[in-house]
């Protein structure tokens, strides 16, 4: 028997209706804020990574899933930003307006080893502002993430912030950190050790204690900051004071990708277990550049699905929101049973019958299951007088209605149904 690959997950029926939920929330909200979806293929040529996110990058060195074939060597997308900068150059999206806001759903794959809320195959909610320097559209990105989380009803999360300036004072960064970690690289884990010369930045997040206790003791304020990338942030932390999203200054955050400047932050859940991050995102000032396109400064997130459905109480199961159930007694009443069907789906009426040759009896209890609002009878009486007979399952009540007046009645039932709803 074939089983799932390890780190990827079957989403089954009765888990989909959650998805759509967040799904749809997120896009009335994302709709509200003037975000455009956009859809970008699952595979990229692997040198658009390894080029935007750096190639020290974690995800570049360990977790990309590779497809070589002859000529090239293909990726499957670790994460949405990239691919969305490449789309944005590649379909001049700059010459039809120079700021254009995206959102995007869907799965994104990093080679990891699989553990509770860290998969293989998982998924984003994302959404990227191309084309401002403003700290207002910073400002706009954190609330919105935030305003998504408020939406979804998560509670007890906490977005975290910190600025890692322009890339000059990136640098700086880096030569601070060099410098006071030399002297401390024999007590660091094996990884940063390798990190100290490639990627000091990730030593900051780095989980090992004992790399934390060090990385405690430095005292990181903003002195590898100029003044420009001192003000944006100030003005980013007012804007965020005055929306009254709540937010603390992490100035041991930083992002693990090359192309990350100026603003960061990520939204952390204390019921995750080690894998904390809901969602996290930033400025990315250079990568269109980087990646041959114009010079414009960017900023967005991505939230992880499959974390998320962790922390929420997405609404009640339903039954996908079927509203009849027809059961026919005999050969001819099904025959015409069908004709119906077809009637009712095709005027927004959504229904279903049996396919299993259930008794009058096993159909009934099949209807209550599926939590249907109407259940139509078609036997042979109603045939011969060419009625239905309509069992309303709330009022507990009947009637037979004739085939021409069924449609505009069961949808005046339904209205009915609706409103008795409300009222209770
Ligand atoms: P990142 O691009 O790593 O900042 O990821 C953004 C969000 O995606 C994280 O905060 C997680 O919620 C989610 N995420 C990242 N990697 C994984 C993974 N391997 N499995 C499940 N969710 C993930």
């Amino acid at each position: 028997m074939y089983k799932r690959v390890p780190g990827t997950r079957d989403i089954l029926p009765e888990e989909v209706y959650s998805w759509q939920w967040i799904e749809e929330i997120a896009r009335g909200i994302l709709r509200n804020y003037a975000y455009q979806e956009i859809r970008t293929p699952v595979i990229e040529e692997a040198s658009l990574f390894s080029r935007g996110l750096g190639e020290f990058a974690e995800i570049v060195q360990k977790q990309m899933f590779l497809i070589k074939n002859k000529e090239d060597t293909y990726a499957l997308r670790p994460e949405g930003t990239a691919s969305i900068v490449r789309a944005y150059i590649e379909n001049n999206l700059d010459k039809i307006k120079k700021f254009s806001k995206f959102y995007y759903f869907g799965p994104m794959f990093r080679l990891e080893r699989p553990q509770k809320g860290r998969l293989r195959q998982f998924h984003h909610i994302g959404a990227e502002a191309i084309g401002s320097i403003d700290p207002n559209i910073d400002i706009e990105v954190i609330s919105l993430a935030d305003t998504l989380l408020r939406s979804w009803g998560v509670n007890g999360y906490q977005i975290q912030i910190n600025t890692l300036g322009c890339p000059e004072d990136k640098k700086k960064l880096v030569q601070l950190l060099e410098k006071e970690l030399k002297d401390e690289a024999a007590a660091l884990c094996q990884e940063c050790q390798v990190r100290l010369n490639k990627n000091v930045l990730r030593i900051l997040d780095c989980k090992n204690e004992a790399c934390k206790q060090i990385t405690a003791k430095l005292k990181l304020q903003d002195k590898h900051l100029c003044a420009d990338c001192q003000e944006h942030f100030k003005e980013v932390r007012s804007g965020l004071d005055g929306l009254g999203v709540k937010y603390e200054v992490a100035r041991h955050l930083v992002r693990g990708l090359d192309y990350y400047t100026r603003t960061v932050f990520e939204v952390k859940h204390g019921q995750l277990g080690a894998q904390d991050a809901l969602g996290a995102g930033g400025r990315y000032d250079n990568l269109v550049e980087e990646l041959g396109g114009p010079k414009v400064a960017c900023v967005g997130f991505a939230f992880g699905v499959e974390r998320l459905m962790l922390v929420t109480q997405p609404a009640a199961k339903t039954t996908g929101g079927l509203t009849a159930y027809l059961v026919t007694l005999g050969k001819e009443a099904s025959r015409e049973g069908r004709i119906l069907l077809d009637q009712l789906r095709k005027n927004g009426i959504p229904c279903e019958t049996d396919y299993e040759g259930r008794s009058l009896k096993g159909a009934m209890r099949a209807a209550n299951e599926l939590g249907v609002k109407l259940v139509l009878l078609l036997g042979e009486d109603e045939l011969k007088k060419n009625v239905v007979m309509v069992k309303d399952m709330a009022a507990g009540s009947q009637e037979e209605v004739s085939r021409q007046e069924l449609i505009e009645k069961l949808k005046e039932k339904l209205v009915q149904n609706s409103k008795r709803k409300d009222q209770n």
